[in-house]
């Protein structure tokens, strides 16, 4: 009798999570490694961060959602090391205790991190929102800074707690800046009233010459009024030229002096770039990468060379597409299929083909820009666009169910549940010295 065969996932994220429900009848034993206990609803991070959802309901537990299926582990720990030639997966434990995994089929699905092209300085003054725990720690940093401005009895210092700037005039920044101009004019000026609402700033900058870049032109002037009319300043033509604890300095690409910004918060959402594993795995299979740093794969997924090792999502390249959930789902979806059929179940699904279902950003609580295959819709109408497609893509009933409560009590009410400060020690007291 053959043994079973060896499926080990790494990553829970939009590609490797649908990877492993793909394969919950496959005769395999399947192993999902992730360093997070949970699978991550990434679209949603910035309403965590600005306190309108609770952390968990945009990341329910990897154990709760795959519990039913027997032939699939999870393993709590970090991937540091794959090896593909003796086709081992090196996995080390939080308390330092590694172990090594052995496959016949390896799916690579570990994302990625922030990229801050070359200043890997400015990670410890402009955090990114990548994960659950910077989400939580950046909405302490945001309503401390309001508590910080509000005591001061300094008004330059008040100015300086109540400017905040974004990098990075993608989705992600757009969102955010969105969401915060929300929090503080609607739901904060009702409780701090020793606040001047006129000082409030919040700059967002883009290096290229319009806000989201990747949607059709009209959407994007769209957003742009919309977030004028917000009161967020959006610098075009800016990219960070310094950053430290008391502000940004902005370089024009038409050049002239640069400027400085005087804040404490600084948020970086400028770009994003695969995982160290993937670096380590493309040169010991022999693979390369492009100008990103994603693993070039072939059109059905595979390593170059390695038919047993997929790479999908974030970190890899198949056909260019853009880093986003539609085509880490699609590939993890694609990739569970192949796998199957190497194991007598179903057709061979032939090479990977991307359906594009459209692209979507919110810019305030009533109003979201969305591109449905050629289809534009902004205003209340791309805002139900996406609160339905952002609903439908989140995982489990109980998750949904939560964010539309949520959602439904921050319309109705003006109010967030969760403002909280859960750790103080997240704000820097150095940059309440004047810049
Ligand atoms: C703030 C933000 C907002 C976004 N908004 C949108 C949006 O509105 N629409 C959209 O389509 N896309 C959006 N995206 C992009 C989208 O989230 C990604 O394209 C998608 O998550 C990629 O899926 P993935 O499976 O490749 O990686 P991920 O979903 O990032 O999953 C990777 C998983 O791997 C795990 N991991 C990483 N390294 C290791 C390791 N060494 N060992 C073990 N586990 C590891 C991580 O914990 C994570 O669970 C957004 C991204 C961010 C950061």
């Amino acid at each position: 009798m053959t043994a079973r065969q060896r499926v080990v996932i790494i990553g829970g994220g939009f590609a490797g999570l649908r990877a492993a429900r793909g394969l919950r009848r496959a005769p395999a034993d399947v192993v999902l490694v992730d360093r997070a206990n949970h699978h991550l609803f990434r679209p949603l991070l910035y309403q965590v961060a600005t306190g309108l959802l609770p952390a968990g309901d945009i990341a329910p537990p990897l154990r709760r959602i795959l519990a039913e299926q027997r032939n699939t582990r999870v393993l709590l720990g970090e991937a540091t090391a794959v090896n593909p030639h003796a086709q081992t997966v090196t996995v080390t434990a939080a308390d330092g205790t590694a172990q090594r995994l052995g496959y016949d089929h390896l799916v690579l699905a570990a994302g990625a991190t922030d990229n801050y092209f070359g200043h890997d300085q400015w990670a410890a003054v402009a955090a990114g929102m990548k994960t659950l725990r910077q989400a939580v720690e950046l909405r302490d940093r945001l309503l401390h800074a309001f508590e910080t401005a509000a005591a001061s009895r300094d008004e330059q210092a008040r100015r300086r707690w109540l400017t905040f700037a974004i990098v990075g005039g993608g989705p992600t920044g757009v969102e955010l800046a969105g969401q915060l101009a929300a929090l503080a004019r609607r739901t904060l000026r009702g409780q701090f009233h020793d606040l001047d609402p006129a000082h409030l700033r919040i700059v967002l900058t883009e290096h290229g010459d319009a806000v989201l870049a990747p949607f059709p032109d009209p959407l994007r002037r769209h957003a742009h009024r919309r977030l004028r009319d917000l009161g967020v300043d959006v610098r075009l033509g800016y990219s960070a030229a310094d950053i430290d604890e008391h502000g940004i300095t902005l370089q024009s690409a038409h050049g002239g002096d640069p400027q400085r910004l005087a804040t404490p918060t600084v948020i970086w959402a400028a770009g994003v770039t695969p995982v160290p594993l993937t670096a380590q795995l493309a040169e010991d299979a022999g693979a390369s990468r492009d100008h990103k740093g994603r693993i070039k794969v072939r059109p059905d997924c595979t390593v170059p060379g390695h038919p047993e090792i997929f790479a999908i999502g974030d970190l890899a390249n198949v056909h260019d597409l853009p880093g986003i959930a539609e085509p880490a789902l699609q590939q993890g979806r694609y990739v569970a299929k192949v796998i199957s059929h190497r194991l007598g179940r179903g057709p061979h699904p032939g090479l990977f083909r991307y359906l594009d279902l459209g692209t979507m950003a919110t810019i305030s609580p009533f109003d979201a820009v969305a591109d449905v295959r050629g289809l534009h819709l902004h205003g209340p109408l791309g805002k139900a666009a996406w609160a339905g497609v952002h609903l439908a893509f989140l995982t489990g009933w109980p998750n949904r169910l939560g964010v539309l409560a949520n959602w439904a009590w921050t319309l109705g009410s003006g109010r967030r549940q969760q403002q909280l400060i859960l750790d103080t020690r997240t704000v820097r007291p150095a940059a309440a010295r004047p810049a």
